[in-house]
């Protein structure tokens, strides 16, 4: 069992050490040659720099062939170089809470990311301090799950939507709550005792899917989601981009029909106004003109064979294989991720979004990879906590060696 009281520091101290931690958190287990090698740092360096964290009970040594993630409590202390190292993901947990407009979704994970356990709860009113003593509440709960919660939880990750100044915890604009320039992360920590990062939510998606996701083998990928908006995380050269002004990656205000309906944004054609799924029922509500349809309706309809509305998710998946294919053709990434929270709706999206990738995408781009996958909401506040566990390493920015 480590030592609980001195989990409260960081956990590495020096760029090199969270250089080497991140690599074997993300790559491990990995061997002290292999980290050598890596980093570019010296063999004694990469001696003294895991001895530490084999002494503070973060890393373990463990039998070649051991599969990653079941380190705990089994490591051998042999001491040869050739022992692989792995993290020990159980050392501490985080917790990561996603804020939307009524609900609140949590997780607690390891240090992997793993979720060990994930609970909601509903807001209970808008002003800033119902939602930071939601959250808190929230916090506690899955706290309380495990005694080893209780005592080995050092970090808390929050993810809003909006502009989110990182860096400082301040949520520059918030959209469901109307909160401007809020200190959210000094609120948040004083009310649950846990130092607190507060992010954007796809960008905290996009920082998991980088650490623990497809970048753990693409230095390169595009992350589209789509579901109430359609929103998208762009990972270059192994570093989740934002660009000049914050923007980069908004995949869903890229321009895709000029005769297309009006954006909330004031532009007209937006990917989202097309592939949203608020714009997917408005659209179908139009053609067949019944008004009070909602999404479930619509996907029984399509898969009982109706053409307006398969067409309708033709149309909109179409829309997103195209945004996409711009990307691809401009930064080449490896993998394009497509994710949505309702399966039957992704599904029948899927073969036309494939198609027009494939179509619009300019020779060697066409062969990025492309997955489709369910990302429920717990994914997203998987993504808050993700960002919790790189404050905790203290690294943001430097990607595997
Ligand atoms: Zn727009």
């Amino acid at each position: 069992m480590p030592r609980p009281a001195q989990g409260r520091g960081p956990i590495a101290t020096t760029r090199a050490s969270a250089r080497v931690f991140r690599l074997v958190l993300t790559d491990g287990p990995v061997r002290r040659g292999e980290l050598v090698r890596r980093t570019g740092l010296s063999q004694p360096s990469i001696t003294k720099i895991t001895r530490a964290f084999l002494d503070r009970g973060y890393l373990a040594e463990v039998s070649p062939g051991h599969g990653r993630n079941g380190v705990g409590g089994r490591d051998v202390r042999i001491g040869r170089p050739s022992v692989p190292l792995d993290v020990r993901a159980d050392r501490e947990f985080v917790v990561g809470v996603k804020v939307t407009a009524n609900e609140l979704i949590g997780v607690v994970t390891d240090l992997r990311a793993h979720v060990r356990h994930a609970a909601r709860n509903h807001l209970s009113g808008h002003d800033v301090a119902d939602v930071v003593g939601s959250v808190a509440g929230l916090v506690d709960e899955l706290r309380r799950l495990e005694p080893r919660f209780r005592v080995r939880t050092h970090a808390l990750g929050v993810s809003v939507a909006g502009a989110v100044d990182r860096d400082r915890g301040i949520a520059r604009y918030e959209p469901f709550h109307g909160w401007r320039d809020l200190r959210l992360a000094d609120l948040l920590s004083a009310e649950t005792g846990l130092p607190t990062v507060v992010d954007n939510d796809v960008r905290a998606l996009t920082e998991a899917e980088n650490w623990f996701g497809v970048g753990a083998r693409a230095d390169s990928f595009l992350l589209v989601t789509v579901g109430a908006g359609v929103t998208g995380g762009l990972v270059v050269d192994g570093r989740v981009r934002t660009g000049a002004f914050g923007v980069a990656g908004e995949l869903g205000h890229v321009p895709v029909d000029p005769r297309g309906p009006r954006c909330y944004c004031g532009a007209t054609g937006c990917l989202e106004a097309v592939a949203s799924e608020p714009a997917i029922v408005r659209r179908a509500a139009e053609l067949l003109g019944e008004p009070d349809l909602a999404l479930p309706d619509l996907v029984r309809r399509a898969q009982g064979g109706d053409a307006r509305v398969r067409g309708v998710f033709e149309e909109a998946g179409r829309a997103v294989g195209r945004a996409a294919a711009g990307v691809v053709n401009l930064l080449g990434p490896e993998v394009v991720v497509v994710s949505a929270d309702h399966q039957a709706g992704l599904a029948l999206l899927e073969p036309h979004l494939r198609a027009a990738l494939h179509e619009a995408s300019y020779g060697a781009a066409g062969r990025a990879e492309v997955v489709v996958r369910l990302a429920p909401f717990e994914e997203w506040a998987r993504g808050a906590a993700a960002v919790a566990i790189a404050r905790r390493i203290g690294d943001f920015t430097s990607p595997p060696g």
